[in-house]
């Protein structure tokens, strides 16, 4: 098979005329060695740490950084003056509690994240496409934008939709537009497909790459069948500058950008755990200009893959899902099964989980489906009109009390 264009793309920005782990594991050595020993001499964060390492081995000795480190002292892990930094985001991510986190990033940590962008997203677009953007839009350099900087790179054009945008807006797009790709989350597009589906209209997208939040795998195959073609889901966060790893042709995993990221999988203790075994994703960022991470624990649940079909020396991630997850996960996967569903909130009130449904389906119907997953639950639907835009901006979850 051929090499995946996220491989190409590390190869021409490395200046590697082929990958290998050997290429590849000395350029991580080399470059962390280079992070340690910048961080000894300026006195940084990570400044008690060995100003070398004998081999990518020993990294597994350092201790970790956690989301509270993050929050508090970002500052002091700053790599650099504020001067160079060019965007900065604050606030806690789903499943965080406390300080907000604070992330910043430069114009090339940016650059290489459009760069890793555009590799995956030439796997499904090229010249004279146009692709939904269904991300935030907030400001130059955030999310929204840095996809389509990387859809023009392709040739391609980006359509702005944003998030929570009507679905008869949508429609209109999809009309005015063509889009043959989609960038966004999972659920909103299932909202899409299926409000135009159940109205005979057709799909138009034919390919999309889900990110930003779980894709429930019930979700997936849903989407997958009324797309006839399989996802691309991408994995980042904002400790990785936005950008993590992107899916190839094979469709299995994950390849994570391995020339600006070591990836561990660490069990409950903090053992290193081996391919195939289920933990929590730790990074080490190096190359990141702004905010470079050692061992930082993120939070996320996967495993390692086997060596990928496509021939690609990467690793690959599975399917990503957050520590200690609310249960929405597969809640979304059970009745997003109804085919008149397009979308639902879910409230725990006291013992009682309150299920608020969009679309042609029955709340008796929800609440059998629900039940075998959440005990009591009491659930109520109407019609989604041209003007609903769905129950969540972000990342789906269970929403606490009467509020
Ligand atoms: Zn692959």
């Amino acid at each position: 098979m051929r090499r995946t264009a996220l491989e190409n793309w590390i190869c021409s920005l490395e200046g590697m005329a082929e990958l290998s782990r050997v290429s590849l594991e000395a350029l991580q050595l080399e470059r962390l060695n280079a992070l340690l020993a910048r961080e000894k001499a300026r006195g940084g964060f990570y400044s008690a740490l060995p100003a070398e390492l004998g081999s990518l081995a020993e990294l597994k000795g350092l201790p970790f950084t956690t989301a509270d480190d993050l929050a508090r002292r970002a500052p002091s892990l700053l790599l650099g003056s504020m001067g160079g930094v060019k965007r900065i985001i604050t606030g806690a991510t789903s499943g965080t509690t406390g300080a907000s986190k604070r992330v910043f990033y430069t114009e090339r940590d940016i650059e290489h994240t459009v760069g890793l962008f555009a590799a995956g997203i030439s796997e499904l677009a090229g010249p004279g496409d146009a692709v939904l953007v269904a991300m935030p839009f907030s400001g130059p350099d955030g999310l929204g934008e840095l996809i389509c900087r990387a859809v023009e790179r392709l040739g391609a054009r980006g359509v702005r939709a944003g998030v929570m945008q009507p679905l008869g807006r949508l429609d209109e797009l999809l009309e005015s537009e063509r889009p043959a790709a989609y960038i966004g989350m999972s659920v909103p597009l299932l909202s899409l497909l299926r409000w135009r589906s159940l109205r005979g209209r057709e799909l138009v997208i034919r390919r999309a790459l889900v990110s930003g939040d779980a894709c429930p795998a019930g979700v997936c195959r849903e989407i997958e069948r009324l797309l006839g073609s399989r996802l691309f889901p991408h994995y980042g966060s904002r400790e990785m500058c936005l950008g993590g790893a992107v899916t190839c042709p094979a469709h299995e995993g994950m390849h994570l950008r391995e020339n600006h990221i070591i990836a561990e999988i660490i069990g409950p203790g903090g053992e290193s755990l081996p391919e195939g075994e289920r933990g929590e994703l730790v990074i080490t960022t190096i190359d990141m200009e702004a905010l470079p991470l050692i061992r930082y624990c993120t939070g996320d649940y996967t495993r390692f893959l086997p060596q990928c079909p496509c021939g690609g020396v990467t690793r690959r991630i599975d399917a990503v899902h957050r520590l200690g997850g609310d249960g929405m996960e597969a809640l979304d996967s059970a009745l997003f099964a109804l085919p008149g569903l397009i979308d639902y909130s879910a409230r725990r009130e006291g013992d009682r989980l309150a299920i608020s449904a969009a679309g042609d389906v029955d709340p008796r119907a929800i609440e059998r489906l629900a039940g075998r997953l959440a005990g009591k639950v009491s659930a109520s639907a109407e019609p989604a009109g041209p003007l609903f835009a769905g129950f969540y901006a972000g990342k789906r979850r269970i929403l606490e009390g009467t509020g």
